[in-house]
């Protein structure tokens, strides 16, 4: 059998073919395996050796698929920017299906660069290698750091240039998410204005990523609320290790609270709260300090959409959203603190009115030295155990406010071993990503290959791996990111 048992269900398709627009992925004239993700194969119950043969490399492109499968097209709406887009949908992506895994869940296999769909739009329906093999990288380094994630499987060369500024080989990527729900998926369903089909959604939902919601009174603000509380904790996360989504449309906002789309993405390296690097986003509206405000945005836009099912009286159902809607400030800033005292090795229980101050006051002194954010809670960690030299030189020849805050905090005797844990010593940084896309682009895996070793295991220090825990080298300059990738 050439599936090699492979199953891809239809769940999502048979559930709401409303949504779902049956498509093929485009044939690929010289397909070439670039990377692929031997642990998360595993994961699944896929045999590595197997993906790596002709009928893998069919799977992984979507132009040999096993009986049975139903490959589609996804529709959606959102919000990009702020504007409202009533149709987007999967232009240049396919959902080929959901794999079960040995443990029993579903996750989804999708596509992305696999040729324009009718939700296209005007684009190529195509990937360049650079950006899928950065959606790689990126994606192990959060799935590494803990973070829930949409995760790469495999990067195939398709062997077909793609236009972008310049010519560039293309690439499909295929990717693996617990859903590719979105709010935005929500937003397409109410603007048809037909009830059964939200319904039949939020109850999908429900049972993919938060059955809980299913024995509440009011089940649909259950969802509500559950989708609140994973995005809280998700945007917490992003805070902690200073990503910098890029490009939080409602469309690029899941339902699982899964991180998705690395597009215009980077990890801060200089504390400041305005950092932003897409080219595109001018206003800063994503900035880094923007994001949770951005996400009660999104939560309110994934409300609006919900209402009809909350309540059969609009003013009643809209009361309802809202108390739960503000729980997302309070949400997030527990998980943002509870990380904050973790990276700061805080003794457990210490009082609100110590730890509240000391965090604010760091943060002030980050932002005002531009101070590297992952190597400064590296070396605080040293600092905790007796040398304090490494992290007093962030701070330039006048480290005297630093002094006094390094004082207070070692008088609370932080546990080393804690920071250790929950500080990386490797992320994706900006340069390092760059240098090993560019390799790849010309041929040398190797640099890529190097640096997803590093960040595999972000806590463990090994040596040989010095240059992956330093910041960018001045010479690289301010570094941006670009859309339409
Ligand atoms: P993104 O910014 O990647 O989240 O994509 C936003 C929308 O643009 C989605 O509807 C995509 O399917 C669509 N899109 C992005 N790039 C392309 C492309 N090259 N061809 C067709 N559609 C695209
Ligand atoms: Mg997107």
């Amino acid at each position: 059998m050439t599936s090699a048992g492979v199953v891809l269900g239809d769940r999502f398709a048979r559930e709401l073919p409303e949504l779902a627009v049956r498509w093929q992925a485009e044939s690929v004239p010289e397909a070439r395996l670039l990377v692929l993700n031997e642990p998360l194969a595993v994961e699944l119950g896929l045999d590595p050796d197997w993906l790596r043969g002709p009928d893998g490399v069919g799977l992984l492109t979507g132009t040999v698929l096993p009986p049975g499968a139903v490959p589609v097209a996804q529709a959606y709406a959102g919000h990009q920017f702020g504007g409202y887009v009533p149709r987007l949908g999967d232009g240049r992506a396919l959902l080929l299906g959901e794999l079960t895994t040995p443990g029993g869940e579903l996750r989804d296999l999708h596509l992305k660069g696999s040729g324009p769909t009718p939700f296209a739009r005007g684009g190529d329906g195509l990937a360049a290698v650079g950006p899928m093999l950065r959606e790689y990288i990126v994606g192990e380094g959060m799935h590494a750091l803990g973070i829930p994630t949409t995760r790469a499987l495999a990067v195939v060369a398709t062997g077909r240039s793609v236009q972008r500024e310049t010519l560039l080989p293309g690439a499909v990527l295929a990717r693996v998410a617990r859903s590719h729900l979105r709010v935005g998926t929500f937003q397409y369903a109410a603007s048809t204005g037909d009830p059964g089909l939200l319904r039949r959604l939020a109850d999908h939902a429900i049972a993919r990523h938060h059955p809980q919601a299913a024995q509440a009174d009011n089940r649909y603000l259950a969802l509500f609320d559950a989708v609140v509380a994973a995005q809280a904790d998700l945007v917490a996360r992003w805070m902690l290790v200073g990503f910098v989504h890029g490009v939080m449309n409602t469309d690029n906002t899941t339902i699982s609270g899964e991180t998705i789309d690395y597009g215009p993405c980077a990890f801060m390296e200089a504390y400041h709260p305005e950092t932003v690097f897409s080219s595109i986003d001018t206003w800063g509206r994503y900035a880094y300090g923007n994001q949770p405000t951005i996400m009660g945005w999104n939560l309110a836009r994934f409300a609006e959409t919900l209402l009809p099912l909350i309540h059969d009286d609009q003013d009643t159902a809209i009361a309802l959203a809202q108390v739960r809607l503000q729980e997302f400030g309070p949400r997030f800033q527990a998980a943002l603190d509870a990380g904050m005292r973790a990276k700061l090795g805080l003794p457990a229980g210490l009082a609100e009115d110590v730890a509240t101050p000391l965090m604010n006051d760091l943060i002030a002194l980050l932002a005002a030295n531009r101070v590297d954010f992952t190597s400064f809670f590296r070396r605080l960690g040293r600092a905790a155990r007796g040398e304090v030299e490494p992290v007093r030189a962030m701070f330039g020849v006048d480290p005297a406010g630093f002094d006094d805050w390094l004082a207070r905090w070692r008088a609370l005797e932080p546990d080393a071993a804690v920071m250790d844990r929950v500080n990386p010593a490797y992320i994706p940084r900006n340069h390092l990503v760059e240098e090993a896309l560019a390799a790849a682009t010309a041929g040398d895996l190797a640099p890529l290959h190097r640096l997803v070793e590093a960040i595999r295991a972000p806590y463990d220090e090994r040596p040989g791996f010095e240059r992956y825990a330093e910041p960018a080298p001045e010479d690289f300059g301010p570094y941006q990111t670009f859309c339409g990738t």
